[in-house]
């Protein structure tokens, strides 16, 4: 059934009948990756430019991470956390090492490390700060994207992430993201705040980087205020931004981490929730977990991911080409009115085009960008990101810019 070739337009007709309507794709149907290339069904070659939000940082199907799959795969894939496995002790001591915190709480998606994150919060709060019961706040930033469960979506302010999924979850308060002042006054407004939950650059709102010092100093207001500093690097961390975390750019260590996404190379879902014993270890057998998280798949398969970051220096990588990339692209923001300016760090960029937050200008762009061999998709209107695996070579880059280039020019005349 699954070894049946069909053709595109087949493969988009079953997905519209069959599968629910929660996202609206890029018209092209892939069933091959490698690197940075995918493969459509027709057999037609792309450029990875979204690298599946930041997931397959290491490349489509790492030849080493694919083989630590397989290999755990035939001997033991899950056995719950009822019983140990002779796999995620491991993977703990390396993970906790490789970013240097005491301990580790595995989960499997993004949305899910987020909650455990806020769980661990507020019981920290309760448990060590003396917060009155069920009166624990948490300060999170306006177009924060944290994922898509019920209380992740409560403090969202994207309608369509919201609108007619209430009653929500209550407990945070909204600040405006890249602004000391708001954060601060909040701090003071309250003894019962408890964490201050950050993205250090704010990806689906349109790669949104904030000014220069703002997440330090912002650290540094949580530690005056006894208030835990909480990094949702699910897509920032991962060498995506040209340093392992996106916070070792202002050398901060959070005291909570979120990673998910490239923590498996995109092979597997993975996530993690770190922090020092101090916090983690108020959580006590029976109050949180997941069948999944933590099992030996997972963890052979991150093990490997974060050997593939280190060994083939993506970090450096994404700082070298990101710097390229900008530079070359500025150069068609000053030539040419359509797009109004390129923003990002590392390998996480985006541009602007310059039409309504509503017109379709940008979804048009990334069909030409499809037509001539690149695969990217707007965020919000009018904004592309553009995130490719960070094993992306310099030639190839230029080979990308090239094509956007002359996609942009065309798309002008
Ligand atoms: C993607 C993302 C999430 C959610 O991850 P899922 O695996 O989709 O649940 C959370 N936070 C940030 C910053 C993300 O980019």
């Amino acid at each position: 059934m699954v070894s049946e070739q069909i053709s595109s337009q087949q493969a988009i007709n079953l997905e519209d009948k069959y599968g629910a309507h929660n996202y609206h794709p890029l018209p092209v149907v892939l069933n091959r990756g490698e690197g940075v290339y995918v493969w459509d069904v027709e057999g037609k070659r792309y450029y990875d430019f979204l690298s599946a939000y930041s997931a397959v940082n290491q490349g489509h199907c790492h030849p080493k991470i694919i083989d630590a799959l397989q290999k755990q795969a035939t001997t033991l894939t899950l056995t719950s956390r009822a019983f140990y496995n002779d796999v995620l002790g491991k993977y703990e001591k390396y993970v906790t090492e490789y970013f240097g915190f005491d301990k580790v709480l595995p989960m499997n998606t993004g949305a899910e490390a987020v909650e455990t994150a806020i769980k661990l919060c507020r019981k920290y709060a309760y448990e060590q700060k003396n917060i009155p019961e069920n009166e624990a706040q948490i300060i999170v930033c306006k177009n924060n994207f944290h994922g898509r469960t019920t209380t992740i979506i409560s403090f969202s302010n994207d309608e369509d992430a919201r609108k007619n999924f209430g009653p929500y979850t209550a407990g945070f308060i909204k600040i405006e993201y890249d602004n000391l002042d708001a954060l601060e006054k909040t701090l003071k407004s309250s003894k019962n705040i408890a964490g201050f939950l950050v993205e250090p650059i704010q990806g689906e709102a349109g790669v949104y980087v904030p000014s220069e010092g703002y997440l330090a100093k912002a650290k540094a207001l949580c530690e005056k205020y006894d208030v835990l500093f909480i990094a949702d690097e699910v897509q920032t961390g991962i060498a995506r931004t040209g340093k392992l975390l996106a916070v070792n750019h202002e050398n901060v260590v959070p005291d909570i981490l979120i990673l998910g996404k490239a923590l498996s190379g995109g092979v597997y879902p993975v996530s993690a929730v770190l922090a020092n014993n101090s916090i983690m270890n108020v959580i006590k057998p029976g109050q949180h977990g997941s069948t999944f998280g933590g099992n030996p798949l997972a963890s052979a398969v991150a093990i490997a991911a974060l050997e593939v970051v280190k060994e083939e220096k993506l970090a450096e990588n994404a700082e070298k080409l990101g710097k390229l990339f900008r530079s070359e692209i500025q150069q068609l923001v000053d030539s040419c009115d359509l797009v109004k300016l390129v923003r990002g760090k590392g390998l996480l960029n985006a541009i602007i085009i310059n039409d309504d937050e509503d017109s379709s200008t940008a979804w048009d762009i990334c069909i030409k960008l499809r037509d001539n061999g690149l695969l990217a998709k707007p965020t919000h209107g009018n904004i592309i990101r553009f995130a490719p695996p960070l094993v992306m070579n310099e030639e190839q880059l230029l080979d990308c810019v090239r094509i956007i280039k002359k996609t942009i020019l065309e798309f002008n005349s």
